[in-house]
Formats: structure tokens, C-alpha cells, sequence
């Protein structure tokens, strides 16, 4: 085919009843001009408009399993959500809720009030508030109590989350000053201490969340930074990051946290506490009532989704032991070995695949060092990027010439859909 034997954007189009088909076969003609130019033939050119057609109305968002052994996966979307937790979303978000109303007085209520009493019961705080993610929950408080003033940090803890996100950025943005302590591998409560003077407005310790430093480090204990904020009458707002609601390994939970003396603790809704995307503060009365009166609060509010699947994750945690068995993340968390292994050779078996011991994740930034035993059925590595493209997607780990399809990060319901995978992408 020569470029003037193309049909015009109106002539391809022409056929088609769908609205969006003169946009598509825009973008049809221009593929097959390029083609052209190359020296390629475009093919029927009628099949691919309608190609493109049904690609713009597949949804973009898109389902994948998780076969990478990373559990909270900030690339797949985090936490998967517990089954109660969607069931919350679906009954509040199919109709009206009383998201800001008070039904016992008839009156506007505060959409705080849904989680404020069960997260002081979980961390025995006096008051709790949530907002849009933890990123927020950080910038609000820095905004409420430390604008125009300074904020003193250990330079051992001015991290990048992953993305671009850094502690000293979101500082600069809430207007208060960074006022760094210490060193790299070595800060002590003395430290902070020397610092404090008539500008300072807060002490905050930020969970190193993403690594370690090994070694020749030390870092205060939180009981004596607590002391030294104590000392000064000075706030002590500890982010914690992931933030487990339960003892998990070394990550430390809030409550203990604020045991120890932290005024505020903040943390993320969808790490390994495994609900939603939302960031949590709990602590002080008096400091939780400054950040909800703050301007920033409406801006990084949660929205009522997130609100019902909070509600709905963080009512399992009132018994622990629900919590573990259907809460996702802890269930991958938890799950033995033997059960791990038992599902890659079911998946190996189906696939004609080789059962594999691999190493699986926390992620989110939690428990960096914490290597989870886990098994992976091993495949061909060329299917890995039509494995990508299938619906549902299913995303692995590459290594050493083959694909590992990791089984600590699969459901066993979603077992057989991996399995078709594979069998359709050979
Ligand atoms: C992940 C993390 C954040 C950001 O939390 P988001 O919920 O992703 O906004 C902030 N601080 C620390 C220490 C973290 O690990």
C-alpha cells in the first residue's frame, strides 16, 4: 500500500456509527501513514479501527495479580482490601450515607466521628484524625503547629519515601523550617536537645521506614526524645510510615508509640495496616483540635469511599484474630510456608512450570530487612510481557532467564485464573 492509497480520516470513519470513531481513525491513519513511511503494510484497516475502538473503552485502571512476592506493592495499588471492607464501600457509596449528619440530633455531624472513637480504642489515644493519605497527615500537622517556626529532625531521617516524595520538601511546604541534628549514622536525644531554642515549635521523628542504617548507628530511644520535648514543653510527632495496628516483627505500632511519649503519631491507612489510602493521626486532644481547625484540613480531607473501607478494615482489628484471617496484607503476611509452597505446586503443576524458593516483601517501606520465605512457580521468561497485557493482568518477577510467579502475593482464588494465563499467552 502506497500513502495515497490511504482513505481519508472521513472515509474510514464513515462506516462506523460509534462517536468516537472519527478520533479513532485519526489515529488509525496516522499509524499506517508511519507505517507506510517505514516500509511496513498498515493491514486491514477496518479491524484496526475497530481494535482501536474497543481500546478506548477498556478501562485504563485495570485489575493485575500480583505475582511479584512484593506484599504491599506501591506500584499495584498497596493494600488489597478485605471483603467487609469493599461490602462498606458498595452500601455507602450505592446511595446516601450520613457522612456529615448526625442522626440522633438531626443536625450536621462531623465525618471524623465514624472513625475517631475506634481509633482510640485500637491506640488508646485521647483523639485521632484522618485524612487523604500520610503525606497529608504529615503536612497538616507540620502546617497546624509549626508554620513560620522550626522543626528539629535527625539527619539520619530526612528519607525519600520513593517517587520524589522527601521529609525536608513536605517540610518546606507546610512553612516551617527544617532544623537539622546529628549525623547520617549517629543522633542522640542530646542532640536535639542543643538545638531547641525560642523558634523551635516541634520535635519530629520520622520511622526510617524504606532502609536501615547498619553499623556504627545509634539513634534515640523515643522515650528520651520524648523527654527532651517534655523538658521544653514542646510536641513530639512521630511518623511512623507503614504503622501496624498489631504487633508485626520490629514495625513499631502506634499505640506503642504513643506509650512511649509521642504526642502525635502519624501513619498510612494502605500500608501494612491494609485498608485504604489514608493517613492517620492520633494522639493529644488538644493538638488532634488545632489540625482539624486548620484550613489544610478540608483541603486533604478523606473522601467518604476511603472513610467506609477505613471504617470497615478497622473494625476486624477489634479482634486481632479476624483481623489476621481477613485483612489481606496480614493473611500474606502470616501465611505459612507450607501453604505458600502448597499453592506454587498447584501452579506448577497446572502450568507444567518448576516450583522455586524465593524471598518475598513487605514493601511500602516497611520492615525493609524482613525476608519473607516464600516459593514461586517458575516459567518461560517471553511470556512475561503478554502475561502483562492479559485480563487480569499478571505481573511477576524476572530472574536469571525466567519468569517467577511468586505465590505469597497470589490468592489461591486467583490460582486459576494464572493458570489460563499462561496456557492462553504460549
Ligand atoms: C509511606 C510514608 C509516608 C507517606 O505516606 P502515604 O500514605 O504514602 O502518603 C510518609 N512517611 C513515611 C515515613 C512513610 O513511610
Amino acid at each position: 500500500m502506497e500513502l495515497r492509497d490511504l482513505p481519508s480520516v472521513d472515509e474510514l470513519a464513515r462506516d462506523s456509527d460509534d462517536p468516537l470513531a472519527v478520533d479513532a481513525a485519526r489515529v488509525v491513519i496516522a499509524r499506517a501513514r508511519e507505517t507506510i513511511r517505514r516500509g511496513g503494510d498498515p493491514g486491514d484497516l477496518a479491524a484496526l479501527l475497530a481494535d482501536e475502538l474497543s481500546a478506548a473503552r477498556r478501562p485504563a485502571l485495570r485489575r493485575v495479580l500480583n505475582a511479584t512476592g512484593v506484599i504491599v506493592h506501591t506500584n499495584l495499588g498497596r493494600a488489597p482490601l478485605a471483603e467487609v471492607a469493599l461490602e462498606r464501600v458498595i452500601e455507602v457509596a450505592r446511595g446516601y450515607s450520613n457522612l456529615e449528619y448526625d442522626l440522633a440530633e438531626g443536625q450536621r455531624g462531623s465525618r471524623q466521628d465514624h472513625v475517631e472513637a475506634i481509633l482510640r480504642r485500637l491506640t488508646s489515644a485521647q483523639a485521632a484524625i484522618v485524612v487523604n493519605n500520610n503525606a497529608s497527615a504529615l503536612l497538616l500537622a507540620l502546617a497546624a503547629l509549626a508554620e513560620g517556626r522550626d522543626v528539629i529532625v535527625s539527619r539520619g531521617e530526612l528519607i525519600e519515601i520513593g517517587d520524589g516524595f522527601r521529609i525536608p520538601d513536605v517540610l518546606a511546604r507546610s512553612g516551617a523550617r527544617l532544623v537539622e541534628v546529628g549525623t547520617t549514622n549517629r543522633t542522640r536525644a542530646s542532640d536535639y536537645a542543643r538545638a531547641i531554642d525560642e523558634r523551635t515549635a516541634l520535635l519530629l521523628r520520622v520511622h526510617q521506614s524504606n532502609f536501615r542504617v547498619v553499623g556504627f548507628a545509634e539513634v534515640p530511644w523515643l522515650e528520651d526524645l520524648a523527654a527532651v520535648a517534655r523538658g521544653s514543653s514542646l510536641p513530639l510527632l512521630d511518623d511512623l510510615g507503614s504503622g501496624a495496628l498489631l504487633d508485626l516483627s520490629d514495625e513499631p505500632t502506634a499505640r506503642a508509640s504513643l506509650v512511649a511519649g509521642a504526642d502525635l503519631v502519624c501513619f498510612s491507612g494502605d500500608k501494612l495496616l491494609g485498608g485504604p489510602q489514608a493517613g492517620i493521626i492520633v494522639g493529644s486532644a488538644e493538638l488532634i483540635e488545632r489540625l482539624r481547625r486548620h484550613p489544610l484540613h478540608r483541603a486533604l480531607r478523606i473522601d467518604k469511599l476511603s472513610l467506609a473501607a477505613l471504617e470497615g478494615t478497622l473494625l476486624l482489628y477489634l479482634d486481632p484474630e479476624r483481623a489476621v484471617a481477613e485483612v489481606p496484607v496480614l493473611r500474606m503476611l502470616r501465611e505459612p510456608i507450607d501453604a505458600v509452597r502448597a499453592r506454587a505446586e498447584r501452579l506448577a503443576a497446572a502450568v507444567g512450570g518448576e516450583v522455586e524458593e524465593t524471598v518475598a516483601r513487605v514493601g511500602g517501606g516497611a520492615l525493609p530487612l524482613h525476608e519473607l520465605p516464600s516459593f514461586a512457580c517458575a516459567v518461560e521468561e517471553s511470556l512475561a510481557a503478554s502475561l502483562r497485557e492479559r485480563e487480569p493482568a499478571v505481573v511477576g518477577i524476572v530472574r536469571d532467564g525466567r519468569l517467577l510467579l511468586d505465590c505469597r502475593t497470589l490468592a489461591d482464588a486467583e490460582l486459576d485464573e494464572v493458570a489460563a494465563a499462561v496456557a492462553a499467552c504460549r
